[in-house]
């Protein structure tokens, strides 16, 4: 019989989990807005994973990936700031463990950290010694391998690329530093950009939407479709983003990078503008051009990949 685990995302907007098979497909998925408080997050996880595990009975753990700075020894939540903060300082395997039908294992790690797991069991970076991979979300995440193994710094903190210094001026960020990538480019960032476009009143079908503000794919969207003030928004975020990537890749020379996120999904245009960036930035002391690639897993990827960590524990290792 297949072996089968229980593996969550636990996100700012969104916590999601599904029961995942050896073949990094989902059986099964439940998903949730994000609550506001520690209580109703307990009793949203306990509904999921007791609805999950009533279906499939036999999982053999359950892997858990979320935001923050995670003590993968304890799954303790080290630091998380901002709408999550509620969660700082809980035993992520202690809130989990109550609903299970069995003692079963219970691992936990950063949510972009957890992503690149998946990628490297199922996904591009199978076999692979030296990858940088950014999430595009909410935020920016971060993951790197060097030698075949996940960075994890030497105090779990490495690979939150989101928060590379972009700017040193540049605006506060809620890591406290300032002018961090992720203030620049995120769904965050490039919303804010066309909420205030279209407060100016400038010339935007951004205005037109029904839905507003615009949402970061409705940007996207718009400059697909000609839109000058889009266009202008997606560019000079995009450029920020490439010089962020070149900077990774003269730093830890890696095979190639892998994007993955919501933004992932805007297209080839995007891909094409980073790695022609990219090239130009490092071409010359790399002499190849590196390749950019897309995450091969489908989304929810972090549940995938958060699943990963039970089912495959000593490939993470
Ligand atoms: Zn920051």
């Amino acid at each position: 019989m297949s072996h089968v685990a229980v593996g969550v995302d636990i996100g700012g907007t969104m916590i999601k989990a599904a029961i995942v098979n050896e073949e990094g497909q989902i059986l099964e998925s439940r998903s949730a807005e994000t609550p506001g408080t520690l209580k109703e997050f307990q009793s949203a996880i306990e509904a999921m994973i007791t609805e999950l595990t009533a279906i499939h009975p036999d999982v053999c753990g359950v892997g858990i990936g979320s935001k923050g700075i995670i003590d993968p020894s304890t799954t303790r939540v080290d630091v998380l700031p901002g709408t999550l903060h509620y969660l700082e300082g809980q035993n992520l395997a202690g809130l989990v463990r109550p609903s299970l039908p069995q003692q079963v294992p219970v691992a936990a790690d950063n949510d972009a950290r957890v992503t690149l797991v998946g990628e490297m069991t199922w996904g591009v970076a199978r076999g692979c010694h030296d990858v940088i991979m950014l999430t595009l979300g909410t935020g920016v995440g971060g993951g790197i391998v060097v030698d075949g193994r996940i960075v994890r710094g030497s105090t779990g903190v490495a690979g939150h690329i989101g928060h590379y210094t972009i700017n040193p001026d540049g605006p506060p960020c809620i890591c406290g530093n300032r002018g961090c990538l992720e203030t620049y480019f995120s769904a965050r960032a490039i919303e804010s950009e066309a909420f205030a476009a279209v407060h100016r009143g400038v010339a935007t079908s951004l205005l037109c939407l029904e839905r507003q503000p615009p949402s970061c794919a409705d940007v996207f969207a718009a400059a697909l479709g000609g839109d000058e003030i889009a266009t202008g928004i997606i560019d000079r975020a995009t450029a920020i983003l490439s010089a962020a990537i070149a900077g990774l890749v003269l730093t830890l020379d890696p095979e190639f990078v892998i994007i993955g996120g919501q933004i992932s999904a805007a297209g080839e245009r995007f891909f094409e503008a980073i790695r022609k960036d990219v090239a130009v930035r490092t071409r010359l002391l790399l002499r190849r051009d590196v390749r950019v690639v897309p995450a091969a897993l489908q989304n929810p990827s972090g549940v995938t990949g958060a699943a990963a960590l039970v089912l495959f524990p000593a490939q993470y290792d």
